[in-house]
């Protein structure tokens, strides 16, 4: 098998590229490194079975040789990348989804999006199954990755019907684990690195919104078991304990006994007040379910986060 991974640099792409490696694939990352970086996969440089290559995926994509999936990962993912980025997030979306499509289509690939929960926008059905349509502000400042993704699934869908492509559509909700960058302003790597600082902990809005966090190696895992699937249609993975967000910040202080204090900070806009997926459908389709409990993930987190902020991210 030869995989190809846009996105391979980043948080979750660089757990795909170790995980596909260790089953015997041959992966070809392809990353412009706009929110990856080099130390995610430098303990595979120089790997026979992977090659790296330095590419913008929203430009026509070249790969030589054959290819029996392409996986597409690239693409912004924390909010404050994205409102940083919006017209790359955008254009990684729409043109960088029709590259990694057309490559498919070209060497006769499998194809597996990187869909997101953002497709529902700020649900009003919970918990959100995979025909929930959502509640999405198209011109608000999340609208350049909701409408994105949502374009790309349109795009994903149609070369299937349209081209007969072999496809897959995974919506992944928050993940977390080794890799995050410590900078990347999600909550959790924010309230882990402020907890292990001792610094205030911001938490936007009262922190009663909720999310579901799923830990990276359960997440690969149903990544997994999709692309050897037969489901076109989207499929949510992600883990359905649900938590708030000031709850998380408590832990974080409790788990790392830190003298960190809460401190709210105004919610940005659109900000989703609730989250969680319905997993029936990978829990019947694809027989996956996530096994890894929050303390678990936690502690295996901290303890990456830990030495990051020792070494200041220079572990190479
Ligand atoms: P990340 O920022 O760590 O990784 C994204 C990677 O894509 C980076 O290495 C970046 O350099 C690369 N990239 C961005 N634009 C590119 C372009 N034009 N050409 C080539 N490479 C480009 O983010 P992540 O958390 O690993 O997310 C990966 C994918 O999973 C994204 O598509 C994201 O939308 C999706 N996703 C992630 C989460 C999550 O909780 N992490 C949730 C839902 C969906
Ligand atoms: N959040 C927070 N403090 C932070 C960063 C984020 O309270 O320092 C909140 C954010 O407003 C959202 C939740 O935590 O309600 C999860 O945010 P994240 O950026 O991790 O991802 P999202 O699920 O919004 O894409």
């Amino acid at each position: 098998m030869r995989t190809i991974i846009t996105g391979g640099a980043g948080f979750i792409g660089s757990h795909l590229c170790d995980y596909l490696i260790e089953k015997g694939h041959e992966v070809v990352c392809i990353d412009n490194l706009l929110t990856g970086k080099m130390d995610n996969i430098v303990h595979v440089i120089g790997n026979c079975q992977f090659r790296f290559i330095k590419h913008n995926v929203s430009d026509y994509i070249y790969v030589d040789g054959q290819v029996d999936n392409v996986l597409h990962f690239a693409s912004p993912a924390s909010p404050s990348d994205y409102l940083e980025f919006p017209i790359q997030t955008l254009k990684v979306g729409s043109l960088g989804t029709l590259h990694s499509l057309g490559l498919a289509k070209a060497k006769r690939a499998r194809f597996l999006l990187a869909s997101t929960s953002e497709v529902y926008g700020d649900p009003q059905i919970h918990p959100q199954p995979e025909d929930y349509w959502g509640h999405v502000n198209p011109v608000g400042p999340r609208g350049v990755y909701d409408e994105a993704k949502r374009f790309a699934e349109a795009m994903t869908m149609a070369y299937h019907r349209f081209h007969g492509i072999d496809t897959r559509i995974v919506r992944i909700f928050n993940t977390y684990g080794p890799r995050m960058r410590v900078n990347d302003g999600r909550a959790l790597p924010n309230f882990m690195c402020q907890a292990l600082r001792n610094e205030d902990i911001t938490v936007f809005g009262d922190g009663s919104q909720t999310r579901s966090f799923c830990y990276i190696s359960d997440l690969v895992e149903g990544i997994y078991q999709l692309l050897l699937s037969h489901e076109h249609d989207p499929v949510n993975i992600g883990n359905p304990e649900e938590i708030t967000i000031r709850q998380l910040a408590q832990e974080m202080i409790a788990l790392t006994n830190s003298k960190s204090k809460i401190v709210f900070k105004q919610l940005p806009v659109d900000d989703p007040k609730i989250r969680q997926p319905d997993i029936s459908k990978a829990r019947t389709v694809l027989k996956w379910e996530p096994k890894v409990l929050r303390a678990e993930g936690m502690r295996k987190t901290l303890a990456y986060f830990r030495d990051e902020l020792i070494s200041g991210g220079k572990r190479v």
